[in-house]
């Protein structure tokens, strides 16, 4: 079992006071980065770490920090993002409210090399605790010193605000989000300019998630080369992974990346509840599910893009014999489909065709030529769609049927007598 370093404290029942942060080396991290980097030497720091974006897309996090403008006259900002909505992930959730500081002080060194003074912590609506818990770590924080406008005697000043999602899943992309914090409605905007250069109120933002940053404490305090030497050379650093769906044992597992996904659901959930398992979804549920006979992918960044999915979120999601595969795709599409924001015709239109088209498969009313249809709308909406939510479920649907073509032909009357 490898070293717990991001989940270490989460079974003390006060990890999320101050006291206990501080007593396990907490804001150390931040100590040692303001005392000993400059903010373009935290910037390389985490570059040399090689820390990737753990929201989902894996973008490198020192090389976006790297976009901000430096001479840019305009104000800076930081939003965190913790409006986790993608189905099958709850790992920041854990973070929040079991051990907040963690994310606290990753977020000032962030501000810190980007040089911002004003960030905001975006977090989903439904988690009560962790708004609460991290009102309270920011309390805390202030009256120590950690935030206000002298970080420590740096220089450094910072305050952080709380913004509560209202349920939607599309305010978790990042533009729709910053749409929602300036009070508009939640709808993605044309990139680029990157938020990076043009974000909130039009200024520099950087936007990154909840376990991006509570890397951050541990990274300072313990070496980028220690950080980079955890996992794969391409995927380094401590990784949170949720375990739901048919598995014996769901919950948040933390390991280095870079174990198969039969490994983690096998050895580290427990199997499948009943029989063996049939699929997997390796990312929440806009990354394509594996077969069974595929479960020795790997789990990193690098080696779910070469596969043909995605970590993602790294929700992994297991479904056993007694899963029906065409059950699960239309509920995932239903999903989809009610969380369109309606920006764009291709998602708004496709996904609500697509369900109406599983629905009916389900009932065992599919018509001959509905597969073809389904795969046709896929390849409609993938590539056409405004924003990730279009492309994500049309991506996975897409691979759901190549995968499970017979079940789906099952459930069609004419199919299943033709076959
Ligand atoms: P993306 O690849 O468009 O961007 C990733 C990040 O890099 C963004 O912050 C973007 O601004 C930045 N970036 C990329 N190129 C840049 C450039 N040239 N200059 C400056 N900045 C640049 O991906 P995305 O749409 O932000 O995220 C999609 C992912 O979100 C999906 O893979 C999905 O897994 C994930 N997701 C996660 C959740 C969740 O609950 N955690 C929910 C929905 C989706
Ligand atoms: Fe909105 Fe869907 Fe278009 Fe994204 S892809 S902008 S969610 S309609």
């Amino acid at each position: 079992m490898s070293e717990l370093v991001l989940l270490k404290n989460i079974h003390d029942p006060n990890a999320h006071q101050i006291a206990t942060y501080e007593g396990s080396g907490g804001y150390q991290g931040l100590r040692l980065a303001l005392r000993d980097f400059s903010p373009d030497e935290v910037i390389d720091e985490v570059k040399s770490a090689n820390l990737r974006g753990r929201g989902g897309a894996g973008f490198p996090t020192g090389l976006k920090w790297g976009f901000v403008p430096k001479d840019s006259p305009l104000p800076r900002y930081l939003c965190c993002n913790a409006d986790e909505g993608e189905p099958g992930t709850f790992k920041d959730r854990i973070l929040m409210e079991r051990d907040p500081h963690q994310l606290i002080e990753g977020m000032v060194i962030a501000a810190y090399a980007i040089g911002c003074r004003t960030a905001y912590l975006y977090i989903r609506g439904e988690y009560q605790l962790s708004i609460d818990h991290c009102q309270q770590a920011i309390d805390e924080a202030h009256a120590r010193g950690y935030l206000g406008p002298d970080i420590l005697g740096s220089g450094h000043g910072l305050d952080i605000h709380i913004h509560k999602g209202a349920g939607a899943y599309i305010c978790g992309e990042e533009t729709a989000l910053l749409e929602s914090i300036e009070g508009r409605r939640g709808q993605p905007k044309l990139k680029p300019p990157f938020p990076a250069v043009a974000g909130l109120y039009e200024c520099p933002t950087v936007v990154n998630n909840v376990e991006t940053l509570a890397c951050l404490p541990h990274l300072f305090r313990r070496g980028s080369e220690w950080f980079a030497a955890i996992g794969p050379d391409h995927s380094p650093g401590p990784k949170l992974f949720g375990l739901s769906g048919q598995v014996k044992r769901p919950g948040v597992y933390e390991m280095p990346m870079g174990l198969s996904l039969g490994e983690l659901l096998e050895e580290h959930g427990g199997g499948a509840l009943n029989g063996q398992f049939k699929a997997a979804i390796p990312g929440g549920v806009s990354a394509p599910m594996f077969p069974r006979s595929e479960f020795d992918v790997k789990m990193d960044f690098g080696s779910l893009a070469a596969a043909g999915s995605m970590l993602g979120s790294a929700g992994v999601i297991g479904l056993d014999e007694t899963a029906s595969i065409p059950v699960v795709a239309r509920r995932i599409t239903e999903f989809f489909s009610h969380e369109s924001c309606g920006k764009c015709t291709p998602c708004r239109e496709g996904l609500t065709w697509a369900a109406k088209i599983l629905r009916r498969i389900e009932a065992g009313q599919g018509q001959p030529g509905d597969v073809e249809q389904l795969e046709m709308l896929c390849g409609g909406i993938f590539g056409n769609s405004f924003c990730a939510l279009g492309d994500g479920a049309a991506w996975a649907l897409g691979a759901t049927v190549k995968h499970f073509r017979p079940e789906f032909d099952a459930l069609i009357p004419a199919q299943a007598q033709a076959g």
